[in-house]
């Protein structure tokens, strides 16, 4: 019997407390720092005293922190390991351990605590830290070949502008060893997977850009509890750990179709609607209901596209107003309690939250259903007067899509049934358009916005600019 995802999480979690770590509770999703989004790694809480502005607590903690990485949200059902949700194991020194310690734990814990064979497991280490290669090489055994020097990209982590930072070290793991050890790259994921990374927070970068080795030397890792999972369980991706697929299989249970016999689309899909329903159960128990802005608008999009692609799918909610997502939503609160043990309690709220913002997106999606129904029929028209073929502008299928959330395949298929071309050259310009503006945005507003002005409830998330864009938002809403 395959480990499970709690198991992994309570092992991982005594591992580090007989270790003289103290377990502490993951914090909400929401941090506590007004100029931060959301919590997007297992550090966020403990940023203060990183910083030295707080004095620890304790030298050591060890916590499962809950996270959201909006940044991700192209990759979910994509690649085999990125969720919007996810759970990130971490253990922490505070001016305590450092670099050896760290290691060594992280490879005692890989290896010895949950059995993964030495051969398969490869680390990256930052171009220049000959120290952590060393520790690697000559106390842990790791053979070269299996230690990478990686650049600044991968391995150099830094909290932000100035401050804390330091080289990283990950470790990865190897489907594939019978590949050999030519022309090897770690970013293959058809090959390898990331699932430790061990930051050695030693110098504080300062405003003329020099780094300036720090006091206090701290520890921050983070290792992804579904990857872990994934790869003890032996599954071919995240999606089908037992921390996400029941989920999964409820929603095919809804949509009347069978995982096991879908096609690659219909998997995506369905991974989809797994990892958002996940994100917005656990964001709406910290307290995050859908809105227009800040945290909120991350809500109300996840919502929309599970929404939406549910539609796609076929999902069909039991009640008489048609809603699904509360159905799916039992199924991720029945998962919840070692994830989170307050979500079952909020659990009725969470599900009427889901239900009301479930039902107020489908009303703009059969606005948008009459809106295209008149955009057809001019059409038809137009070619008529003009004696053209019948054809869809780009701008209207980009509003369909844009404000009223109509995948550009629905559309297409509509109209096609109606004798109507797309054009679609049109479409992608218009697309085109729209993550010239969000790059430009996102430029502006990163991720976890610090020591910015502006408070992060009053920013949008540009993440998530290409299913719906921030001029769309006024035509839905008035
Ligand atoms: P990747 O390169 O795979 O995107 P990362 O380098 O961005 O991962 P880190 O910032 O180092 O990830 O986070 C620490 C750990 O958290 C990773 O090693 C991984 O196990 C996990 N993790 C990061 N992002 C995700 C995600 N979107 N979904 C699931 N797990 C994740
Ligand atoms: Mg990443
Ligand atoms: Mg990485
Ligand atoms: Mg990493």
């Amino acid at each position: 019997n395959p480990v499970s995802g709690d198991a992994i999480r309570r092992r991982f979690l005594e591992f580090y407390a007989s270790r003289s770590h103290k377990v502490l509770p993951s914090a909400s999703l929401v941090p506590d720092d007004p100029t931060v989004l959301l919590t997007i790694a297992g550090m966020l809480q403990f940023k203060p005293i990183f910083l030295g502005k707080a004095p620890r607590q304790v030298p050591r903690a060890t916590t499962a922190q809950k996270c959201i990485r909006t940044n991700d949200v192209e990759n979910v059902g994509r690649t085999t390991r990125h969720h919007t949700f996810f759970e990130m194991l971490g253990n922490f020194s505070f001016g305590d351990y450092f670099k050896k310690e760290a290691i060594k734990w992280a490879w005692e814990l890989s290896t010895k605590e949950f059995g993964l064979p030495a051969d398969r497991l490869w680390v990256s280490v930052y171009e220049d830290d000959d120290e952590a290669f060393e520790i690697w090489h000559d106390e842990v055994g790791v053979p070269v070949e299996r230690i990478k020097r990686m650049g600044e990209e991968d391995n150099f982590w830094t909290s932000g502008a100035t401050g804390p930072c330091g080289p990283c070290s990950e470790l990865y793991y190897d489907f594939h060893p019978e590949r050999g050890y030519k022309n090897t790259d770690l970013g293959d994921d058809s090959r390898f997977i990331e699932f430790y990374n061990l930051v050695f927070m030693q110098y504080n970068k300062m405003d003329d850009g020099s780094f300036e080795p720090l006091k206090q030397k701290n520890i921050d890792t983070g290792l992804g509890l579904e990857r872990l999972a994934r790869i003890l369980q032996k599954v071919p991706n995240n999606y089908e750990t037992d921390l996400i697929y029941p989920i999964i299989e409820k929603a095919a249970e809804l949509a009347n179709i069978s995982y096991a016999l879908a096609d690659d689309r219909t998997k995506m899909n369905l991974k989809i609607i797994g990892d958002h329903l996940r994100a917005v159960v656990y964001l709406i128990s910290d307290g995050v209901l859908p809105s227009n802005i800040g945290r909120g608008y991350v809500v109300r999009r996840l919502i929309r596209r599970a929404v939406r692609t549910g539609r796609l799918l076929g999902v069909k909610g039991g009640g008489e107003d048609g809603a699904f997502l509360p159905a799916i939503a039992e199924k991720v609160i029945e998962l919840s309690p070692h994830i989170d043990p307050d979500v079952k309690a909020r659990g009725h709220s969470i599900l009427d939250e889901l239900q009301r913002e479930e039902l107020r997106f489908v009303q703009t999606l059969e606005r948008g259903e009459r809106l295209l129904d008149q955009m057809l029929a001019e059409a038809l028209l137009n070619a008529q007067k003009s004696e053209t073929l019948p054809c869809l502008s780009g701008k209207d299928v980009f509003l369909l899509y844009d404000t009223f959330g109509f995948p550009v395949e629905i559309t297409t298929e509509v109209a096609e049934e109606r004798g109507v071309k797309i054009d679609m050259d049109g479409f992608e310009v218009e697309m085109e358009n729209q993550r010239r503006q969000s790059q430009a945005a996102h430029n502006v507003v990163k991720l976890a916005v610090e020591n910015g002005g502006d408070l992060a409830e009053n920013v949008h998330d540009t993440e998530f600019l290409g299913y719906d864009t921030l001029s769309a938002r006024a035509v839905v809403e008035s």
